[in-house]
């Protein structure tokens, strides 16, 4: 297994490092300070600076304009633009447009992807993904209630969803429907593509999420479906296959999460070491003197590099066998790095006193946005479970067979 990568892969990120730490984190305050909204023009000609460097949308390959080249890379690239909230934006690979245009990519008809992969590739609209409702348990999507029902050509879709992510200014909504009520769990639901202005489709709030609502890409919405009627042909993939789709969904996006949830404690690690050098405790001794502090930057820095060495073990696999093989694996990936997330920002954010709470610093967005990482992506004790179940199972069949 060798996930080494070579001296231009290397250089290449080392110059989107530099690109990051130049020209994204100085726009931070501003994200901090205002809403997104005001920072567009910036970020459309830092799009415009990514794409002319051949960095555009690493999740993607070069026929639809983006710079795949595989798993491992897509990873270490994730960590890079992870460092900031900016990164993935500005770099074309953002959640939920990323795994929406790796969706219509493999499964989308020639249609639908003329019509909207084409300019969700590159980067001319963006998508949101519904699928969690409030009224029914996210964790077992067997549970959805939202319908679509066939009535001649066209499906009318009724329900309500929460929590997705970006659908304020969306103009393509990927909804997750019941269309087969009757049909084995798993195969009951579909995936259906929605023009965001088609009516009976409506945003009903920014929910706010710690105290701040956002807007625009950063934001989730609550949304609600009136006998909201869009052609048959809208279906993405096949009846019934909704949940299928959202499984192969899940690879490549994992890494990608996971390497930017690492990004982000590299960067809490880096502020927490900045801080702590400069911060003077007694005439004679600084913070970063500290047993404690040295003991906190250790071990969130031995966390941070065994989770990373999995990801991209994670990774590797996946360039090298079928996503079903690595299933375990992916599971194990997610609750482990979510975890190393939230004990390294916490810390970090410990170090920096009262000034971490602030938005004068980073820190205090990554512990406001970031929490939800053990929840979203499934929550981290349904990957536990299915683990622990593939684990047991494996067991099993070993007495059995010894
Ligand atoms: C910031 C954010 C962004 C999101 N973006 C999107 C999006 O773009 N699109 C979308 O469709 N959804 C999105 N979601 C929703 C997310 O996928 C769900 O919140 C998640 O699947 C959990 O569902 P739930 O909230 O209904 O929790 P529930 O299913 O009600 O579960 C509540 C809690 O119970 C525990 N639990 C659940 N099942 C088990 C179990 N089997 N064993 C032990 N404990 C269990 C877990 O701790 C879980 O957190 C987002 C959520 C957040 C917070």
């Amino acid at each position: 297994m060798d996930f080494s990568v070579d001296s231009s892969i290397s250089s290449r990120l080392s110059d989107m490092h530099t690109f990051v730490h130049e020209q994204l984190i100085p726009l931070e305050p501003l994200l901090l300070s205002q809403q997104i909204d005001t920072l567009m023009p910036q970020l459309d000609d830092l799009r415009d600076a990514v794409r002319a460097q051949g960095w555009w949308a690493p999740n993607l390959p070069a026929s639809l304009g983006g710079s795949w080249r595989d798993m491992v890379h897509l990873g270490l690239t994730s960590e890079v633009l992870g460092q900031t909230p900016l990164g993935h934006y500005v770099f074309g690979c953002q959640a939920p447009d990323a795994g929406n245009a790796e969706l219509l990519h493999l499964h989308g008809n020639t249609k639908q992807q003329t019509e909207w992969l084409k300019p969700l590739a590159i980067g001319d609209i963006r998508s949101c993904f519904a699928m969690t409702e409030p009224d029914t348990a996210g964790s077992n999507p067997t549970l959805l209630a939202c319908r679509a029902k066939l009535d001649g050509d066209h499906w009318v879709i009724n329900g309500r969803k929460w929590f997705t992510t970006a659908a304020d200014g969306a103009q393509l909504v990927i909804v997750m429907a019941v269309t087969d009520p009757d049909a084995a769990p798993h195969q009951r639901a579909s995936m259906i593509l929605l023009p965001a202005d088609q009516s009976g489709y409506r945003i009903v709030r920014n929910i706010p999420v710690m105290g701040h609502a956002g807007a625009g890409y950063y934001s989730h919405s609550e949304v609600e479906f009136t006998d909201c009627r869009v052609p048959a042909e809208n279906l993405l993939g096949g009846r019934g296959q909704g949940f299928a789709l959202a499984q192969a969904r899940l690879g490549p996006g994992r890494i990608q999460h996971c390497m930017r949830w690492l990004g982000i404690a590299r960067r809490a690690i880096d502020e927490a070491c900045r801080y702590t050098s400069k911060r003077q405790i007694r005439s004679d001794q600084m913070l970063s003197d500290q047993q404690t502090i040295r003991t906190w930057l250790a071990e969130s820095e031995a966390s941070l590099q065994a989770a990373k060495t999995l990801v991209l073990k994670t990774a590797w696999r996946l360039d090298h066998e079928p996503t079903k093989a690595v299933r375990p694996d992916i599971s194990m990936i997610k609750f482990l790095t979510a975890d190393v997330l939230q004990k390294v920002v916490d810390r970090c954010l410990q170090m920096h006193g009262a000034l971490g709470v602030t938005d004068d610093r980073i820190l205090a967005f990554f512990y406001r946005e970031e929490r939800a990482a053990r929840i979203y992506d499934g929550p981290d004790e349904v990957h536990k479970q299915s683990l622990a179940k593939h684990m047991l199972a494996a067991h099993a069949s070993s007495e059995h067979s010894g």
